[in-house]
């Protein structure tokens, strides 16, 4: 076996390969465009063109593909060989630099919102360089953005990047007021710890729930469940220990840092987690560690589930995603710094942040709206559905006493004044471990964990930047009007501390007692379900701000609307259409067997003796004749309500009936049909159950 770092990243263009295969030249423009965005001509296009294709070819390569994230939340590719004919009947491997800075798929069946007019159907895709391009399977894949012919976004990389730009721009007047005049730009970077579960592949295909819908719509609980606390942590099971190898082993060739793993809090499952990377390369990174989290399974005869709530009952799956900023330097913009002046400018920073969650709290809410993250949310097991922000005791103590202009008791005794030579160096805050804040501080990066474990990051973080580069450059606005800096500053730090301090909350985010609180008393927004924010996404205030940093035009964030709310409908209609099928022609078939099978069991023993008893049979046939009759009811019952959703005038009434009948009515089906497997022998349950699914994997 080879060592890691001989194969770590072999199957990336990354700048080891470019430096070794472009000539100077080349090398130092292409890096240029990579750091600082600087346009690429097509004669330094097709130069490292050239140098991919040949790199690629010598690995095997036969195809290139322009490798993009469309709105349906997973990646798509189409994939070109690079054979080109010759005169004499063969062939000669071609690869051009217009090729690789742009490709015209067909877009019409992506996804679109409206935006694409069906006589246009073309969409461009265009080549990211600040992402490497890398070899999967015998393709050369180019991360690139996606838009129509009229140039709206249609994917998701295109609003990441313009908003790690936009905070860029912001951050960089900041630190410029702070006399950080060699800074050459800012960057946000991200570390997403993934959860998923892992099942046996043969128990998955007797499933049409799992197959159609990623999770189980049926399912008593199990006698155990997650209750023992011993899974988190515990030791890895072969069969699992095997599966990660082959994972890790398949991230590292693709440059992918995956670094911890380890068993979650319910059965079957497990986490992985890289070391943190710029966003928009976290991003792809990413997609592809869940696209090749399930191809590895399929190998070792498992499932990989990312569904956010496969199995009810136990934990579901999420996603955390620590984030932070960061100077080209090296500099941790989110890290208290060494003197009292760089600590006057992670305090801004940190306020910015602050403000940013409270503003846009609704926008965050939106960034993991998705019909399985919504059982998730305020269910005891993730953070509930009302953002807040953790900050820890320390840091909560310093906040307080500007606020106050107290003396601060922490590290040393003094006046808490910005007035930037008296604040004093306070240590960070790594000791507290608040696992139920859906924001929390966590010493140098902020921790956001409401997201859902399919998710892509790209839309929470293009929301995060964005509304962060909001307060920057409200905070930048003022301080460079400002005749007197450090007394305009320390007033700002003090009111946005007073404004915004209702976003804080160091307790139990769990806790009924905080849900009523934030929304009585600090009148912080409460949105439970998919339906109830995404109308909020087209509210002015989040359309100005989306609009004015250039991270969405108005028409693109209506088609963001409407295709989130579609997506919640056809997800919820799929799953209520596998139960109604379920029930009909798996569930009711085989109780009825069962019945039949305790009748003639009666039967024969009045036969063989009147005098046997049969009141075991008789009372169980009788229980489950009822639990029938209910479970025929119910799934009419569901077929209707899925008929009346057609009488919706749009998407938005839609998503309302979804919300307040179907799902409803699903759970109604469910609960009886739970009842019944409980009371019917396991031979005659027609699928694996809970306790099959969630200890079968040894
Ligand atoms: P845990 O939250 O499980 O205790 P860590 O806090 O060490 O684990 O790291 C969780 C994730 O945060 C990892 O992906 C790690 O690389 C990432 N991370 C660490 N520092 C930063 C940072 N400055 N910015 C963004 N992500 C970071
Ligand atoms: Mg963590």
């Amino acid at each position: 076996m080879n060592k890691i770092p001989d194969y770590f990243g072999s199957m990336v263009f990354d700048d080891r390969v470019m430096r070794a295969t472009l000539s100077t030249e080349v090398y130092q423009i292409l890096k240029k465009t990579i750091d600082e965005g600087a346009q690429l001509d097509l004669t330094v296009a097709n130069a490292v063109a050239d140098a991919m294709k040949n790199w690629a070819i010598a690995k095997g390569a036969t195809h290139y593909t322009h490798w993009f994230q469309p709105l349906t939340g997973i990646t798509a590719e189409k994939h070109d060989s690079f054979i080109s004919p010759s005169p004499d009947g063969s062939v000669i491997m071609e690869f051009s630099g217009k090729e690789l800075i742009k490709g015209e798929p067909d877009a019409s069946s992506f996804p679109s919102g409206g935006l694409r007019a069906t006589f246009e159907a073309r969409g461009y895709t265009t080549w990211d360089p600040t992402s490497y391009a890398f070899i999967k399977g015998k393709t050369l894949c180019i991360p690139t953005a996606f838009c129509s012919y009229g140039g709206e976004a249609l994917d998701k990389k295109t609003p990441l990047l313009r908003s790690m730009e936009a905070l860029n721009k912001q951050a960089l007047r900041i630190l410029r007021l702070f006399g950080n005049d060699h800074v050459k730009y800012v960057r946000t970077s991200v570390g997403p710890e993934q959860e998923y579960f892992l099942i046996d592949k043969k128990m998955y295909d007797q499933r049409s729930d799992l197959r159609f819908t990623g999770r189980t719509l049926f399912g008593a609980k199990p006698p155990k469940g997650q209750e023992m606390d011993d899974h988190y942590f515990g030791v890895i099971k072969p069969r699992v220990a095997a599966y990660m190898e082959e994972l890790n082993e398949e991230l590292w060739k693709l440059g992918i840092l995956a670094k911890t793993e380890h068993n979650e809090v319910a059965p079957a499952q497990h986490e992985l987690a890289p070391i943190y990377t710029t966003t928009n390369i976290a991003t792809d990174h990413n997609q592809l560690t869940m696209e090749i989290m399930q191809k590895v399974a399929a190998k070792h005869g498992l499932v990989c589930l990312l569904h956010e709530k496969p199995f009810a009952g136990v934990n579901g799956s999420g996603k955390h995603n620590n984030w932070s900023m960061a100077t080209d330097n090296g500099v941790n913009l989110l890290s208290p710094g060494e003197t009292p002046y760089e600590n006057a400018q992670f305090l801004l920073f940190l306020c910015a942040v602050i403000q940013a969650v409270d503003d846009y709290q609704d926008l965050l809410r939106i960034a993991v709206a998705t019909a399985g993250n919504d059982h998730r949310l305020g269910a005891n097991e993730a953070p509930p559905a009302v953002v807040s922000i953790f900050l820890g005791d320390e840091l909560n103590a310093v906040l307080e006493a500007i606020e106050n202009d107290t003396p601060y008791c922490g590290v040393a005794k003094m006046q808490m004044k910005l007035g930037v030579d008296v604040l004093p160096k306070f240590n960070r805050d790594t000791t507290d471990r608040n696992r139920t804040s859906p924001f929390a501080f966590t010493g140098n990066k902020f921790e956001f964990r409401m997201l859902g474990s399919s998710n892509s990051i790209a839309c929470a973080n293009i929301m995060l930047n964005s509304a962060v580069a909001e307060s920057l450059k409200n905070y930048a606005d003022k301080l460079e009007k400002a005749t007197n800096f450090e007394s305009t500053l320390h007033e700002m730090i003090r009111q946005t501390i007073k404004e915004h301090k209702k976003i804080i909350f160091n307790g139990n985010g769990y806790d009924d007692a905080w849900i009523k609180e934030a929304v009585e008393k600090r009148g912080l927004l409460n949105y439970r379900t998919t339906a109830d924010c995404l109308p909020h996404l087209l509210d002015d205030k989040n359309i100005a701000m989306l609009t004015a940093h250039g991270i969405f035009s108005e028409a693109e964030i209506h088609s963001r609307y409407e295709i989130t709310l579609e997506n919640y409908c056809k997800t919820v209609v799929i799953e209520a259409n596998t139960m109604v099928d379920m029930a009909k022609t798996e569930i009711m078939p085989a109780i009825e067997d069962y019945i039949l099978a305790l009748a003639q069991t009666a039967v024969a023993k009045k036969t063989l003796d009147a005098a046997i008893p049969c009141s075991y049979e008789s009372n169980l046939l009788k229980k489950l004749s009822v639990l029938i009759e209910q479970i025929n009811i119910k799934t009419d019952a569901l077929q209707e309500a899925l008929i009346t959703r057609h009488t919706a005038e749009n998407i938005g009434a839609e998503a309302m009936i979804i919300r307040d009948a179907i799902l409803i009515k699903m759970s109604e089906l469910r609960v009886i049909c739970d009842e019944a497997e409980t009371i019917t022998a396991k031979k005659y349950w027609p699928f694996p159950t809970y306790g099959d699914l969630l200890f079968g994997v040894k």
